[in-house]
């Protein structure tokens, strides 16, 4: 894309709004733009993380057997009514009804609706399991909407569904879940901790957040420095691995970690004072084993291998997509702006031309951009070098191929690692090389 032709709104004053560091770097890079309170614009380039990230979500629930729906956002109250929820759900719930006066409403999730797909397309266990998984907008009216997409109304959401035949068979597919979400978090540069979790208004007995540590986070907690120390690669991550699910179990059973609200002091009491870490968090996935609840309450039921019904143990799976967008921000910024790690930048490279106009930059600028006119942001505005600088640094490409007039002559540019500061000057050959443009 080239900057002089794209929709790319940066931002020199820091805007008044927003408190936290994730909010101001999303305003000013122009990534979105606030449309209501707790409802936002994504513009291009935050569109292009939200999408990055949904991808390697999809990926990851893929290679696990989970298969893609598209479930709508607009409910029928009457879904709701059958669970149980639909009074039990309280204002966060937006409701709004048809012209022929039926109660509707924007799903804030989607337990019912999935249940009544299953239970309407699924009759014998010889079809279990299922996986199922949709990333669809929700909304959720909520009393603070706060630091951006953090906590915003409407937001991008993975949910999935899984759909067991036993107590054993469900559980196992909680902690390949769980391995999962372990894998999608690192490839998305954050560090996720698994904490034991209140199951809230979508009952259960299991369940576990994933935490970010962020002091701006909204929730407080406490674990195991085994947390911080496990060497995910060198003990497997492959959640098809029996062994590995099994190992999972046994680290979540002996290192401990909780958020404020499962707390347990005399278990923390266990842990040895030096090894005690606390802090705050910001929650971007949740995970719940929650049995029969609603295949009973909605009377969803499959045949069994002796003929007789039963009903499906269920679990449910959530990502915050688009609140994941200012966690990774919030984990990976420096003054100067967002440091993107590289599978989620929205472009790979920001390619800056220090001199339009100059025969030889223009002509080495095109050449290198036209390797990669989708993944390069090509900097050819008129503008000063110290104002490309700035805006390379505050959108946060993870490199910047600098070309500039006198390395122009000598067929170099100049290569600058974001996350690092690096600078390199290198022949052209090379350059492209290093980033893959050869
Ligand atoms: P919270 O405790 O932060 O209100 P929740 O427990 O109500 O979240 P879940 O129902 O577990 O949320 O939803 C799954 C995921 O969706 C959460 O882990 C979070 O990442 C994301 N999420 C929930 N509410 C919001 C929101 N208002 N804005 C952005 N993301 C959200
Ligand atoms: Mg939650």
């Amino acid at each position: 894309m080239r900057l002089s032709q794209a929709f790319q709104p940066t931002l020199k004053e820091v805007p008044a709004e927003a408190q936290i560091a994730s909010h101001r770097l999303m305003l000013r890079a122009g990534l979105v733009r606030q449309s209501s309170s707790g409802i936002y614009t994504w513009l291009p380039a935050g569109l292009r993380v939200l999408r990055n990230i949904a991808n390697i979500v999809r990926q990851e629930q893929d290679r696990i057997g989970g298969q893609e729906i598209l479930m709508p956002t607009v409910q029928s109250a009457e879904l709701w009514r059958r669970s149980g929820r639909y009074d039990a759900y309280g204002p966060e719930m937006l409701r709004i009804k048809d012209r022929q006066d039926r109660e509707m409403l924007y799903g804030p999730t989607n337990e019912e609706m999935v249940t009544d797909l299953f239970g309407g397309t699924v009759k014998s266990y010889r079809e279990l399991p299922k996986m199922l998984y949709h990333i669809q907008w929700k909304f959720r009216d909520e009393i603070r909407p706060r630091f951006g997409v953090m906590r915003g109304r409407e937001f991008y959401m993975k949910d999935g569904y899984s759909f067991d035949l036993s107590y054993d068979d469900a559980v196992r597919s909680y902690y390949r879940i769980m391995l999962s979400y372990l894998k999608i978090f690192r490839r998305l540069g954050v560090q996720a901790v698994p904490m034991a979790a209140d199951t809230g208004p979508i009952g259960g007995e299991l369940s576990h957040e994933f935490l970010v540590l962020a002091p701006t986070g909204e929730s407080e907690v406490f674990y195991d420095a085994g947390w911080d120390e496990i060497d995910w690669d060198s003990i497997g991550l492959d959640p098809q691995k029996e062994e590995d699910l099994q190992k999972l179990r046994e680290i979540v059973k002996t290192t401990y970690s909780a958020t404020d609200e499962k707390h347990d002091l005399s278990t923390w009491e266990n842990v040895p004072e030096d090894r005690r870490r606390g802090g705050r968090g910001i929650e971007v996935g949740h995970i719940f084993y929650f049995g029969t609840k609603y295949t009973e309450s909605m009377g969803v039921e499959v045949s069994g291998a002796d003929g007789a019904p039963l009903h499906p143990h269920m679990g449910s799976y959530g990502i915050g997509v688009s609140r994941l967008v200012g966690a990774i921000i919030e984990a990976s910024h420096d003054d100067a702006g967002i440091i993107w790690p590289e599978e989620v930048a929205p472009y790979r490279a920001a390619l800056l031309n220090l001199r339009p106009g100059d025969a030889l930059c223009d002509q080495l600028c095109e050449s290198i951009y036209s390797r990669d006119p989708e993944g390069l942001l090509y900097d050819d505005r008129s503008d000063r070098a110290g104002v490309k600088f700035n805006d390379a640094d505050l959108m946060g490409h993870p490199w910047q191929i600098i070309v500039g007039p006198r390395g122009a002559k000598a067929g170099m540019v100049e290569l600058k690692h974001r996350a690092t500061g690096e600078r390199s000057e290198l022949p052209l050959d090379e350059a492209l090389a290093k980033l893959g443009l050869a």
